[in-house]
């Protein structure tokens, strides 16, 4: 399991630092989700999910449903039982090489990446990640 650096590890979320980043990408990110056609095309191009058996938590939709989506879903009800989750989805099961490949356009890694932002922003990060 990724560790989490122990910086304000106990506080409440900025929710309305998390918000403003949603708000931001709100249309572009909304677009991608419910465009999605849960088609599991892009898996095949995801060599995380190929090396993992084709486990479905590896599966670039799945990804991002269960992080960018759900902090959208979610939106003032974030907590950090949910950041820590949306981390270990956005660096343990995915690396942002772009190589999935969506015939519909939806952009995967810009969703992870922007599940990655919202973490840093409440210094949720893998032990490995130095703080900026
Ligand atoms: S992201 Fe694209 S390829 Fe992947 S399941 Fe959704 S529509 Fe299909
Ligand atoms: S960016 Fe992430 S989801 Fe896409 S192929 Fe790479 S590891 Fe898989």
């Amino acid at each position: 399991m990724v560790k989490t650096i122990q910086t304000g590890n106990n506080k409440l979320p900025d929710t309305e630092k998390i918000l403003s980043i949603l708000n931001k990408n709100k249309k572009r990110m909304k677009m991608y989700l419910r465009i999605c056609a849960h088609c599991s095309l892009c898996a095949e191009s995801c060599f995380l999910y190929n090396t993992k058996n084709k486990d479905p938590v590896y599966m670039p939709s799945h990804k991002v449903i269960n992080s960018i989506g759900r902090l959208y879903k979610k939106k003032r009800k974030i907590d950090r039982n949910l950041l820590e989750e949306v981390k270990e989805i956005a660096w343990k099961r995915c690396v942002l090489c772009t190589r999935c490949y969506c015939p519909l356009g939806v952009d995967i890694p810009s969703m992870i990446s922007l599940a990655r932002t919202i973490c840093r922003s409440q210094n949720i990060l893998p032990e490995f990640h130095e703080q900026s």
